[in-house]
């Protein structure tokens, strides 16, 4: 009996397969005819002129979109990672990708879900010097429950912006070059054949024929392998060659496998076929590297220079170094618990090259990305006895390509001392005990803005430190203090204001 229900499972699964090569997924961008004039002006600029030099610095803004609790976005880690991907693609072309003043976050279901009938929403939140990523939890057509799920990402022409599916900003994804390529004014290699017959199948020999009888398709003129057309037909770059977007023909013709066109097909003049499989703009899947070609990088960096494009060529060059270590890491370390559960400080050694630094922590419904400039962070909204998971990474604008394994720690169930400043103001010091010369950490939050004086003085009431009289906003405000001067001992931190007195304990090791 239980023989039979495997095999039964085996067969449904197989069929499940071979549905999904039919239905398989897409790009959603049309090529409408505003985006066909953008790439013949830029052909037309090409004709004329020489291109300049250099690399070119292309802005760009992730937009986390993510539902109205704020939920769901997508993980910084993960679009740094496919920063990784999409920098390694466009650099040897001269392009060089980087995050324009971090990220824009989103939390708003109706973009999150439903972004392609939410044009106005996202226009809002547009950066108007950068390129525009939104990214979304489907990139999908709302109004078509036939696409549903299978739409990885498109370009908007008239919005100048894109939005890729969250499952798509990955590692080994290669939606982003694909769209970041629209964007720039590139076609399929395989344009008109879209979804031709109307069954979701392209090419098919029995409608075709095999060499090719028809001429046209959809009206026009279907691309040559002897390029006597190539200037006009399908995606109007001579160095790519004809594309019928074999990868989604007919099923019964069974003419590729994964990344290659393993049949021989011959174009109306008789000529074999030979398709750039791992070219970026087609349709190809788990095909290992990309390329663009020197007529489609050519195109890309026209676009780049036209007077369209002038809101992103600010002439700023960011930081162009690599970040090619982990930081490591002081506290937590892995498996440590901490002490305390509502001060815990989070802290690192600095990384070379790293502007920013990245800790990402989740436990028991907790989800957090934290970027800081600095190498600690103290947390103060976990959750006693709790296990939680973490990386950390640092990165800059152009490199974020490797972070931390997942390392663990948990909260005990101890609080640190949280004394009120006449219960306007909450204050959290830690570590404490510290050892002599780490930073403490000081955070008040308050309901008001008001001065306070802030100093440590010893037990015989000697001032060893002041920072003066200081502002201390409403929500928030962090203090570094350094006891690099201040030798063994116990000592106590002062917080006077005309709110309050505020005194606690300190012990240096
Ligand atoms: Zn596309």
């Amino acid at each position: 009996m239980k023989e039979i229900i495997l095999s039964f499972s085996f067969v449904f699964l197989a069929i499940g397969i071979k549905a999904q090569h039919v239905h398989t997924e897409k790009c959603g961008t049309i090529a409408d005819q505003q985006t066909i004039a953008r790439l013949e002006a830029n052909k037309k600029y090409l004709a004329n002129n020489s291109l300049r030099g250099g690399d070119r610095y292309i802005p760009i803004k992730f937009h986390r979109v993510g539902d109205n609790a704020g939920e769901q976005k997508i993980k910084v880690s993960e679009v740094l990672t496919n920063l990784c991907k999409i920098s390694n693609d466009f650099e040897k072309h001269g392009l060089v990708p980087y995050i324009n003043n971090l990220f824009n976050e989103i939390s708003n279901d109706a973009l999150y879900l439903n972004a392609w009938t939410s044009v106005n929403g996202l226009i809002n939140n547009k950066d108007d010097n950068s390129v525009n990523v939104f990214i979304c939890q489907n990139a999908s057509p709302a109004n078509s429950s036939a696409d549903a799920g299978t739409v990885l990402g498109y370009y908007q022409p008239s919005g100048d912006y894109l939005v890729v599916r969250k499952q798509e900003v990955r590692d080994s994804s290669g939606t982003l070059t694909h769209e970041l390529g629209h964007l720039f004014s590139l076609q399929h290699p395989f344009l008109g054949w879209e979804d031709h017959d109307g069954n979701g199948w392209t090419y098919s020999t029995a409608i075709h024929g095999n060499p090719l009888t028809v001429t046209t398709i959809g009206g026009s003129l279907i691309e040559l392998v002897d390029r006597s057309n190539c200037d006009f037909t399908a995606d109007r770059i001579c160095d790519t060659p004809p594309d019928y977007n074999f990868r989604d023909s007919d099923p019964n013709d069974n003419l590729v496998n994964g990344c290659r066109l393993t049949a021989e097909i011959y174009d109306y003049n008789n000529e074999l076929i030979e398709t750039q499989e791992e070219n970026h703009m087609t349709y190809y899947s788990n095909c290992e590297k990309g390329f663009f070609t020197e007529g489609q990088e050519e195109v890309m960096k026209a676009d780049f220079d036209s007077a369209a494009r002038a809101n992103i060529r600010s002439g700023y060059i960011p930081n162009l170094t690599e970040v090619t270590e982990v930081p490591n890491v002081i506290f937590p370390q892995q498996g440590e618990e901490a002490q305390f559960f509502n001060s815990v400080q989070f802290e690192w050694e600095p990384v070379a090259n790293a502007d920013y630094y990245l800790i990402e922590i989740s436990g028991n419904g907790y989800n957090e990305s934290i970027i800081t400039e600095n190498t600690n962070y103290l947390f103060t909204d976990l959750e006693p006895n709790n296990t939680y998971f973490w990386i950390i990474q640092g990165f800059n604008e152009t490199s974020g390509c490797v972070k931390s394994g997942n390392m663990i720690f948990s909260t005990g169930d101890e609080t640190t001392d949280v004394k009120e400043l006449s219960n306007i103001a909450e204050i959290y010091f830690s570590p404490n005990p510290l050892n002599q010369g780490d930073i403490g950490s000081l955070k008040l939050v308050s309901q008001k803005s008001f001065d306070a004086n802030i100093k440590i003085v010893d037990l015989q009431g000697k001032e060893v430190l002041n920072l003066g009289t200081q502002n201390i906003a409403k929500d928030e405000t962090l203090f570094n203090i350094e006891t690099s001067n201040l030798i063994s001992g116990i000592y106590l931190l002062q917080i006077e204001s005309e709110e309050g007195i505020f005194n606690q304990k300190v012990i240096i090791k």
